[in-house]
């Protein structure tokens, strides 16, 4: 006797795409039976013409009022959006104060994740040159799934490790002490800093593309702050290191094809994974242009060509997996832009529209479902110790599954986002597919575009 049977649906996974029914007990997959084949179980689902997708795991998150929400993203409001939006597992960036660089902060988090959060939840543990060994074997014993460190970002300096080799080494030496994955965000601090005071100074050289100008679009001077050069000097370094301490990395957020060409050389070097930001695959400069103040985020959205490369590297596996980084900037602070850029903090929502994107892709033919699966479920879970608990659709697995309407379309909206931004820049856009539900260790959490019952997101480890 089966709790739970998935009939009728076409099973779509890294391999393959096969009609399958799903069976599943106590919250994970139990069987996998030919289609029609006879069954007692408690409840039935009829996915007749539909696809069945594993519950995506976004691997780059951020909530910054997880602690003192206001209006900013809490769990309650950026879990609801992940779970409409078909994301079952998220891995939830330290950055967001309090940080959490300390097994206290990463207990409390785990704490109010587990009262709040409708998805599975893993904790990201920020390391910077405050911190200790016995700090880091703490988060390690807490179920950090990652231990993130940052060459260059903005905020409080004493988590960056900037230029200082001496502390990049001794953290990588540490979290392959702990046997983690050191998360890096790469990046070179001095590029950046002396480009932008340039660049706010005017001097900057207007843009390629329109040599005859003297006028710089606002969004382009700031992606010109952060060139292809810094992303590159950034990987070199780190994975540089990293192969002198046989330290696992994990690289955020590549945004060109010279990122994609060092990574592929320096596999042979490091043990390492690669994310893309769903947001590089799908637009180009010319749309950042467009969004104005909403198109600015961090590595900056480049041109076709890198787009085109980008999914191309995805599509043959040399980018792992697909994140979202979910960066929720209030509209208010959004808008701060339109009349000086520099006050726009980087970054946008990307949550509930992380499955959306993807499928688009799909529809544009750059990806295939398969891909999908593959890119924003497998991957991520294995790269992160995850699986084959989470990101697959096999016996033993958690049952987290999307259900999917391949014959109804669905236009996207700021007024059905969940999360406080409450805004996309994919409004507008229509994909001819609809989630109609999302399952989560064998519980319905979505219907939709709707939340559907209380909060059951549990806090998930390596
Ligand atoms: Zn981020």
């Amino acid at each position: 006797m089966f709790d739970l049977v998935v009939r009728g649906g076409t099973l779509v996974t890294a391999n393959a795409q096969r009609r399958t029914d799903l069976a599943v007990v106590g919250g994970r997959i139990e069987a996998l039976i030919p289609p029609g084949e006879a069954t007692t179980s408690v409840q039935e689902v009829d996915a007749t013409n539909k696809l069945i997708l594993p519950g995506l795991i976004d691997a780059h998150v951020h909530i910054p009022g997880y602690l003192l929400s206001g209006s900013f993203d809490d769990f309650g409001s950026a879990t609801a959006a992940a779970a409409v939006g078909g994301v079952t597992t998220i891995m939830l960036m330290p950055t967001d104060e309090p940080r959490v660089a300390t097994a206290e902060y990463f207990e409390r988090k785990r704490q109010i994740g587990e009262t709040q959060s409708f998805v599975d939840f893993a904790i990201q543990a920020l390391i910077g040159p405050k911190t200790g060994s016995a700090q880091l074997a703490e988060m390690a014993a807490a179920g950090a799934i990652s231990f993130e460190l940052f060459l260059a970002y903005g905020g409080n300096p004493d988590f960056i490790v900037g230029h200082d080799d001496f502390e990049l080494a001794r953290l990588l030496r540490l979290v392959k002490d702990a046997g983690g994955v050191a998360g890096v965000t790469p990046h070179s601090p001095s590029l950046i800093s002396k480009l932008t005071a340039l660049q706010k100074r005017g001097d900057a050289t207007p843009r390629e593309s329109d040599p005859a100008s003297h006028h710089v679009d606002p969004v382009q001077a700031f992606a010109a702050t952060r060139p292809t050069l810094s992303e590159g000097l950034g990987i070199a370094r780190a994975c540089t290191a990293a192969a002198e301490t046989g330290t696992r990395v994990h690289l955020r957020a590549l945004s060109s094809q010279k990122s994609v060409d060092l990574v592929r050389r320096l596999r042979d070097c490091v043990p390492l994974s690669s994310e893309v930001m769903s947001h590089h695959l799908l637009f180009t400069d010319e749309d950042a242009s467009r969004f104005g103040p909403y198109g600015i985020i961090v590595p900056p959205i480049r041109n076709k060509s890198e787009r085109d490369s980008l999914r191309t590297a995805l599509r043959t596996g040399e980018i792992d997996m697909v994140v979202s980084d979910h960066s929720p900037v209030l509209r208010e602070d959004k808008e701060q832009g339109w009349s000086d850029i520099w006050r726009t903090p980087p970054g946008m929502p990307g949550l509930q529209t992380l499955c959306a994107s993807m499928l688009a892709l799909v529809e544009e033919g750059a990806l295939s479902l398969r891909d999908l699966a593959r890119t924003c479920a497998e991957r991520p879970a294995a790269c992160f110790g995850l699986y084959p608990r989470k990101g697959l659709l096999q016996p033993g697995s958690d049952a987290d599954f999307i259900i999917l309407d391949p014959t109804q379309p669905t236009l996207i909206e700021d007024s059905q986002q969940l999360s406080k931004a409450g805004y996309t820049t994919l409004k507008g856009r229509t994909i001819s597919s609809r989630i109609d539900a999302v399952y989560l260790r064998g519980n319905p959490i979505a219907d939709c575009g709707r939340v559907v019952g209380a909060p059951r997101g549990r806090f998930v480890r390596p």
